[in-house]
């Protein structure tokens, strides 16, 4: 572990670390294949996470640590090769007992990433069944994870930036040409929702690049790797993901 998580990590009870890993080590694949090392680093920045964000939920429903746990997990694992520990602006996170809608509007919601709260909301069901199946290129908890990482790296001044902007023009290169693809009914890797806009295409990458990471490669080799540039990990190496220089891809 680097110095700068050894020295945060005295800052955690070890009965909390202790909790981190026996949640996450029974929800999270991503962490349960991770080396020893990755798993330590893992449980800091997650406890770092929970620690800087504010949960709340609805009266009758009452939102545990291990439900927080799960829930910024997500977040962990898709920043876990970037910097980043926290998010600046989306510290609110809303948990629902079930789907939800806005007032006159009757769509029903699972999950939203509001810009003029700067509030996450998702229901509870809908984040279990994400993590539940590992494999299904679905997780809500990651998918609004990753808006709120799109909204952050757009309002950061150039030096903050969460993207470096030389990986992020390649990404939005390649993502444009998926992007065709889905519009002609030529894609497979990515579920359809991708096509709404660019932000949702993001998100939804994200779910199949952490879930489906072989298949994603196999049939979207350029696109796959302008993500593993953009985020600095390649999910397919389990044990240590991390991406520290080009000659590790
Ligand atoms: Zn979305």
């Amino acid at each position: 572990m680097n110095i700068k998580y050894k020295l945060i990590s005295a800052f955690f009870k070890q009965k909390s670390k202790l909790e981190c890993h026996n949640v996450l080590v029974t929800t999270n694949f991503y962490y349960k294949n991770l080396s020893e090392n990755n798993k330590n680093i893992f449980r800091i920045r997650t406890l770092i996470f929970i620690w800087t964000t504010n949960f709340n939920s609805e009266p009758q429903f009452s939102l545990n640590n291990k439900m927080k746990i799960i829930i910024s997990s997500a977040f962990v694992q898709i920043t876990f090769g970037l910097k980043i520990n926290t998010l600046d602006k989306f510290n609110n996170i809303f948990i629902t007992p079930r789907s939800y809608s806005y007032k006159n509007n009757k769509t029903l919601f699972d999950g939203d990433v509001n810009l003029y709260t700067k509030k996450i909301n998702m229901s509870w069901p809908a984040i279990e069944k994400g993590f539940k199946i590992p494999d299904d290129a679905m997780n809500l908890s990651i998918h609004e994870f990753g808006h709120c990482l799109i909204f952050e790296n757009s309002t950061r001044s150039y030096l903050s930036k969460i993207f470096k902007e030389k990986n992020f023009d390649q990404w939005k290169k390649q993502a444009e040409y998926k992007f065709q693809k889905i519009k002609l009914n030529k894609n497979k890797v990515l579920r359809d929702y991708a096509g709404t806009n660019l932000i949702e295409f993001f998100s939804v990458s994200l779910e199949a690049f952490f879930e489906k990471p072989e298949y994603f490669e196999k049939n979207e080799p350029k696109l796959y790797l302008s993500m593993v540039k953009l985020l600095k990990q390649d999910p397919r190496k389990k044990l240590n993901p991390i991406i520290k220089s080009i000659s590790d891809i």
